[in-house]
């Protein structure tokens, strides 16, 4: 029989590899999909609209908080960065597995609009190692990744709210830690 669709909320601080983690996963299991988010940001080189996220203009954004069309938001950076409603409604009636992959007011807004969501929040190896991650990707300015630092460590002050931690220190034991928590949780979800 087909699994129910489950929730999922994956929260990290930016650098911290959740999304290397979350494509991996990818790869091990055909169930998986996660929700794109609406962002007033500005897009990355090499980021697709509609694919890495939907980038829109602060107009439309507060257009779409009118409307109800977002299940949460919160602004980050000082950008705009919401959960479309339809993209997550669509993979629970089609039976997926939907990642969240959001920051942790977002995450705890889903955790209590959907107390059946499974939460997980990938911690850095450290904050050296954070630091070091984020100036290598040479996407960001001097100033941005300060904020982001800064932001990373209260970020990690809520890493206890989420009912899993992982650390992100190897790649692979990371991966295969959350594809664990997945089938744990699968069951339990579907019993
Ligand atoms: P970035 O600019 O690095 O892509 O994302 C910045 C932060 O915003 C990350 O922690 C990311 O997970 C989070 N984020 C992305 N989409 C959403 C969303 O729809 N809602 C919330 N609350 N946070 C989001």
């Amino acid at each position: 029989m087909a699994n129910k669709g489950m929730l999922v909320v994956l929260s990290a601080p930016s650098g911290c590899g959740k999304d290397t983690v979350f494509t991996e996963l990818c790869k091990r299991r055909d169930d998986i999909v996660k929700s794109v988010s609406a962002t007033t940001r500005k897009p990355r080189s090499g980021e697709v609209d509609g694919v890495n996220y939907y980038f829109i203009s602060e107009n439309e954004f507060k257009r779409l908080i009118n409307s109800k069309g977002l299940l949460e938001y919160t602004v980050y950076n000082g950008c705009y960065y919401g959960t479309p409603v339809k993209g997550v409604e669509k993979a629970i009636n089609d039976g997926k597995i939907c990642f969240l992959i959001i920051e942790v007011e977002g995450g705890q807004n889903i955790m209590k609009l959907r107390p059946d969501c499974v939460s997980v929040f990938l911690l850095p190896p450290s904050l050296k190692e954070l630091e070091k991650r984020l100036k290598g990707r040479n996407t960001d300015s001097d100033e941005c990744i300060k904020n982001r630092l800064e932001h990373a460590e209260y970020e990690i002050s809520f890493a206890d709210v989420y009912k899993y931690n992982i650390v992100n220190d190897d790649l692979k034991i990371a991966v295969d830690k959350l594809e664990e928590i997945i089938e744990t949780e699968l069951i339990a979800h579907n019993r």
